[in-house]
């Protein structure tokens, strides 16, 4: 079965995918392409809804933005984008708050009209109680940028819903995520590039694999094949890491998602693509109605798609979504890493395989750099592993 192929990729996902791209299009080598869904574009995969029209997302909702240029200028070759620019909102004791936590939020939620200096000074204070101290875990970082009243109210219990682990046993990067800011600016993201890609995510990988050089084989499963594999052929396996060492090493903590999707019978079910829900009464952690997505779109169909998220620890024979990272995982993590570094021919990648909190973008950006770093060199010759981290 791969008697012509020059290396094996493990998952067609963005780092999958774009490593794919540029192996066969800049080096000329032929590439085989697995995965063991039915479908290429991983967890960003996305399909018409055939009742509504809508595009849905199927693995949970995907924004596009970035900062990285030439993450940016690389993706242009296999879409444009609209300008669709993301806001979202929160609801907390039946009342509708404008996320991530800005001006108009804090001035809501504190009932008065707040200056951005006043509205500094006091959330300072609220998260004086932290002194001198640097935050070491997510709970003391999210005090630390937003004072206790509004960490209690938007990111306590919704955090609970959505990790079920103590937040002083998660990482602050993951609050870090999310700016706060003190104007009216109510944007989610940040970056310079932001928008939904003109015709859906499965498009972008529909032309990212569509090379003479890339073979893309769906519903195969990698640990069905790897025996017969040809000796000293390279692999790049963007699958959950422990998985690939067979737990040897234990298991690290991974949640899932169970999505509830429903067709609601009305055009506009929410008024927004993204409702979070903060309290920890309410088990789902958010609605997304995805025709909000594309409002550049016309659909027929007085119907609307929605999805209702509840977030689990993920066992084995779940779809690993989020990495939980506490200080146990990363001991695991480093000691499958020294395992990686023994095998030759093995190159790990993506959300998965290095069992990082990616984003779309960073996920390409991280292939873009393997690519220059190890797998470039390595075509031409050049000594070096290509379990080198990129
Ligand atoms: P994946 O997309 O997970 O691809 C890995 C592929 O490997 C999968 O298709 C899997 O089936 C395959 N595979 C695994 N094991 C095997 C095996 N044994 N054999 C064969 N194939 C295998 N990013 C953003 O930028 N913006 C967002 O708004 C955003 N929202 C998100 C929401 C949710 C709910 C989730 C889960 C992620 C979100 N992300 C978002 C992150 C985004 O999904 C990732 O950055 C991206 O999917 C990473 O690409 P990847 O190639 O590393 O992994
Ligand atoms: N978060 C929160 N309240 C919210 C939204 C987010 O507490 O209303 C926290 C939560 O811990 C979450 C993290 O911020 O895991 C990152 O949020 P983001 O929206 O980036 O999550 P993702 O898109 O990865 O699901």
């Amino acid at each position: 079965m791969l008697s012509s192929a020059e290396i094996l990729i493990v998952g067609a996902g963005f780092y999958g995918a774009t490593l794919a791209e540029r192996i066969a299009t800049k080096l000329g080598k032929r590439v085989l392409v697995i995965d063991r869904r039915q479908h290429i574009g991983g967890n960003a995969y996305t399909e018409q809804d055939p009742v509504t029209g809508v595009e849905v997302h199927r693995y949970g909702p995907h924004l596009f933005h970035t900062s990285n240029e030439e993450v940016w200028n690389y993706l242009q070759n296999f879409t444009g984008f609209t300008s669709y620019r993301h806001r979202a909102f929160s609801t907390y004791r039946d009342k509708v708050y404008p996320l991530p936590i800005n001006l108009a939020t804090i001035c809501q939620f504190f009932g008065k009209r707040l200056s951005p200096d006043e509205a500094r000074s006091l959330i300072a204070e609220q998260a004086s109680e932290l002194g001198d101290r640097s935050p070491s875990n997510l709970e003391e970082k999210a005090i630390s940028l937003v004072g206790r009243p509004l960490y209690e109210a938007f990111i306590k219990g919704y955090t609970a819903k959505q990790w079920q682990t103590d937040p002083r046993e998660l990482p602050t990067q993951i609050i870090a995520r999310l700016p706060v800011r003190y104007t009216f600016d109510e944007g989610y993201f940040n970056d310079r590039f932001q928008g939904q890609p003109l015709d859906g995510y499965t498009a972008i990988f529909e032309k990212m694999l569509a090379h003479d050089f890339i073979e893309t084989r769906l519903g195969v499963d990698f640990f069905d094949i790897k025996a017969s594999l040809p000796e000293g052929l390279p692999v790049v396996y963007t699958g959950p890491i422990d998985r690939y060492f067979d737990y040897c090493e234990g298991e690290l903590g991974w949640r899932t998602i169970d999505i509830e999707m429903e067709v609601m019978d009305t055009p506009d079910y929410q008024g927004t693509a993204i409702m979070n829900y903060a309290d920890e009464t309410v088990p789902y952690t958010r609605v997304t109605e995805f025709r909000h997505f594309n409002p550049e779109r016309s659909y027929k169909s007085g119907r609307t798609l929605i999805g209702r998220e509840y977030s689990r620890f993920a066992r084995r024979a779940d779809e690993p979504y989020y990495p939980i990272d506490t200080r146990k995982d990363q001991e695991i993590y480093r000691r499958y890493l020294a395992r990686a570094a023994d095998e030759a021919n093995l190159h790990l990648g993506g959300r998965l395989g290095t069992y990082r909190y990616l984003d779309m973008h960073q996920a390409i950006g991280a292939a873009l750099k393997a690519f220059e770093t190890v797998f470039e060199p390595y075509f031409e010759g050049k000594p070096g592993s290509l379990s080198r981290p990129a």
